[in-house]
């Protein structure tokens, strides 16, 4: 029983044992102690390379001051470990519970809460250095402004402390300080001095240099908050500071010096190498524009020869119908002036000529066609072979005899082809002949054109024929006779085949001349008398009409003047054109240095504008009408009553004079109702308070009827018909 108790005893014992060893174990890791000591946090910034800084390889806090704390912690029996400091300032980090002791200190200063710190003996005399720009002049230390980091605020303090009259500003990280530099915000940099080794290796802070005569030394000390456990702590780095011995100090400091720790980063290369760089890209760029620009001549380059496949034809490289469509709406596009025919032409053979003599004798025919054809052609013509044996051709009309010329040099030479050869066998022809019309030129519709010309083309076809017929002769006619007009219309103002004659205008009731309306007659070489009332819309739209109008303005003026200095004093009414009337074109200046060039006063020119005018483009005529008013003119509106009188214009257009056109009264209409009318015109014209001429006026009833109603002055074949200079002088 007593060796069953001793047993029992024996095992309590034991357990008691076994539970001591492991509370023993239990509190001893829990007080963080193991052989190498008790675990001491130190809190650090990482941003000052060599002095505490994160290995880039290991990501482990090193540099020279956590190599020195940790030295002398160690010493200490500390075991060390190094956080990095989230806090801006070492201020705030004093206050964090998480680190035991805080670092780099110059000396003790009061946490961010207000609490006093307490901090290490000196572990190193660490050098701190004046940076600024390179030629800057540096003001004394004591009245400088210097700028330094946040992170520094406790250094800043110190320093504060040994230069009071320095005024010191806080930047979040370097590049502001540099930037605070550049500005003149501040006159240099302060930083630790092994800090600057590192950072003025960067390409870009190149222009910083070291203020050599401002050199200072500060402490470099670990610190925490004053109380137990803080003294307790510094009490133990103190003895272990103490231990180090000067040449470890030495050796750890040699280290990090010696390194060449800094790493271009991208924007580093990009300061060092950025003119190279930028060479480089502007390279890449011009190459890439190079390639574009070559790829899009190639691009234009293939759409030529597509456009050259679709627009030519490839056996005798005149236009296909595509080209000969394209072509002949630019030609008239630019030259609605011109008259233009166009030829549909056929050869009616061509199956017998192939058969008989092989397809490339045939071939050579068209070549041959098309080659004559070319020679004889202008810029503005063109040939078209539309298929097979179809050629097309716009032509200018240039009379008869250039048609009959271009017969006998293409049509002749094509018909003779083989004849000339020596081969018994005439090319038969047929051609059908469509004359453009001015409604051509407004909608051009080149199909349309080659449908007539092959109406006509079939026509001869079918008779049996060769030769060429027209679509319309008629057209044909008029065709030939503009082409005569213009052609010969410069010629005709030199050589005195255009005249201006006169129409006098009379006042009824004595019957004396008051004056005369200006009126162009053509005498035409080939023509003959020509009206103007056929030439003046043909040089209205092949654009010539001022030259004529100014043409006879000026012959009018030589009159008058003549007539002046004779002294007979003439008034005369002189047409001008609504396209006399340019936007680009002062048309009142042209009168007044007209009159002045003459000595004429502008009331001896009167200046008649056409009816129809005013109606389609009355604002620019209602325009020019004042101003040539304001000048001294007088403007009559001319035809009134023969156009589409839009009589609300009267009141918008303010001109001098109405000329009242008889010619309505003319046809088979209700005489009566006609006379009602021009009761009424007059009536209106007289109450509107303007003056009045009747022109058309043929017999002596109308003139008798027209003074009945008030109308005193009067034009017309009843009184005199238009007659040259020299009899209108005689007038009295
Ligand atoms: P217009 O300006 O209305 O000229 C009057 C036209 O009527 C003239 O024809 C004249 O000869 C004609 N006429 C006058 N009284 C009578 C008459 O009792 N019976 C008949 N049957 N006719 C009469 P003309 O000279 O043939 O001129 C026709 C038009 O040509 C003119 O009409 C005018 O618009 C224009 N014109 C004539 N010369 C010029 C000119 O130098 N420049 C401009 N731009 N146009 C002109
Ligand atoms: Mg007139
Ligand atoms: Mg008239």
């Amino acid at each position: 029983m007593k060796d069953r108790n001793k047993t029992k005893k024996s095992i309590i014992s034991f357990f008691f044992i076994l539970l001591a060893v492991l509370c023993f174990v239990s509190a001893t890791s829990a007080a963080d102690i193991n052989e190498e000591g008790v675990l001491l946090k130190v809190g650090v910034p990482t941003d000052r390379c060599p002095v505490f800084y994160r290995d880039m390889e290991t990501g482990e806090i090193t540099g020279i001051g956590a190599d020195l704390i940790s030295l002398s912690a160690r010493n200490a029996g500390y075991r060390v470990e190094l956080t990095e400091i989230k806090e801006e300032t070492l201020k705030a980090a004093l206050d964090n519970k998480e680190y035991d002791i805080v670092m780099p200190f110059g000396s003790a200063i009061t946490s961010a809460s207000g609490a006093a710190s307490i901090v290490t003996d000196n572990l190193i005399q660490t050098p701190f250095t004046l940076v600024t720009e390179e030629k800057r002049r540096f003001p004394p230390l004591n009245a400088a402004k210097v700028g330094m980091l946040k992170s520094l605020s406790g250094g800043a303090e110190t320093v504060h402390q040994l230069y009071p009259g320095m005024e010191i500003t806080l930047y979040q990280n370097m590049a502001q300080c540099v930037q605070a530099l550049h500005d003149g915000e501040v006159d240099a940099l302060l930083h630790n001095s092994y800090v600057w080794s590192y950072i003025l290796q960067k390409p870009s802070y190149s222009n910083l240099s070291v203020q050599p005569s401002a050199m200072f030394s500060m402490d470099f000390r670990a610190g925490t908050l004053d109380d137990l456990k803080g003294r307790e702590i510094i009490d133990r780095l103190n003895a272990g500071i103490a231990e180090m011995k000067d040449t470890q100090v030495q050796a750890i400091v040699l280290d990090y010096t010696s390194r060449r720790l800094y790493k271009y980063d991208f924007y580093d290369y990009l300061y060092e190498y950025g003119l190279v760089l930028g060479l480089a890209v502007l390279l890449i760029i011009s190459l890439l524009i190079i390639f574009v620009m070559k790829q899009h001549a190639i691009h234009l380059e293939q759409e030529e020869k597509m456009r050259q496949l679709i627009d030519y034809d490839a056996l005798t490289g005149v236009w296909s119908l595509k080209g000969f469509r394209k072509r002949v709406e630019e030609i008239l596009q630019a030259h609605p002036d011109i008259p233009y025919f166009i030829s549909y032409n056929n050869i009616r053979n061509f199956k017998f000529i192939n058969d008989s003599f092989g397809m490339e004798a045939g071939d050579e025919l068209l070549r041959f066609w098309a080659e004559t054809s070319l020679k004889v052609l202008g810029e503005n013509e063109a040939i078209g072979r539309i298929e097979g044996d179809h050629f097309v051709v716009l032509r200018e009309i240039r009379g008869e005899e250039k048609f009959i010329e271009d017969e006998n040099n293409v049509l002749n030479s094509v018909k003779n082809f083989f004849v000339n050869r020596g081969k018994d066998q005439s090319v038969q022809i047929c051609s059908g002949i469509y004359v453009l019309t001015p409604a051509d030129y407004q909608k051009i519709d080149v199909d349309h054109m080659l449908d007539f010309a092959r109406v006509a083309e079939k026509r001869v076809k079918e008779s049996g024929r060769e030769g060429y017929e027209f679509y319309n002769p008629r057209q044909w006619e008029k065709g030939k006779r503009t082409s005569d007009i213009v052609s010969c219309f410069s010629q005709a103002l030199t050589s005195g085949e255009l005249k201006v004659w006169y129409h006098p205008q009379v006042d009824y009731a004595t019957r004396t001349v008051i004056g005369a309306e200006a009126l162009c007659r053509w005498n035409h070489s080939k023509l003959g008398w020509i009206s103007p009332g056929e030439f003046i819309p043909v040089l209205e739209e092949a654009g010539y009409i001022f030259d004529l109008d100014s043409y006879v303005w000026e012959t009018v003026c030589k009159d008058l003047k003549r007539w002046n200095d004779q002294g007979i004093r003439r008034s005369v009414s002189v047409n001008l054109s609504r396209k006399d009337i340019r936007g680009d074109f002062d048309i009142v200046k042209h009168f007044c240095d007209l009159i002045s060039r003459y000595e004429l006063q502008p009331d001896q020119l009167r200046i008649e504008i056409t009816e129809t005018a005013y109606v389609e483009e009355g604002e620019i005529l209602a325009d020019t009408t004042k101003r040539l008013e304001d000048a001294g003119f007088m403007v009559e509106m001319d035809d009134f009553g023969s156009g589409y009188s839009s009589l609300h214009m009267l009141k918008e257009i303010p001109v001098d004079r109405i000329k009242l056109d008889l010619h309505f009264l003319e046809g088979k209409g209700d005489m009566e109702k006609s006379r009602i009318i021009v009761r009424y015109m007059i009536r209106m014209v007289r109450s509107l308070g303007m003056k009045l001429i009747a022109e058309g006026v043929e017999e002596a009833e109308q003139a008798e009827f027209l003074h009945s109603l008030g109308c005193k002055e009067m034009q017309g074949f009843y009184f005199y018909k238009p007659m040259p200079t020299e009899e209108f002088e005689k007038l009295k």
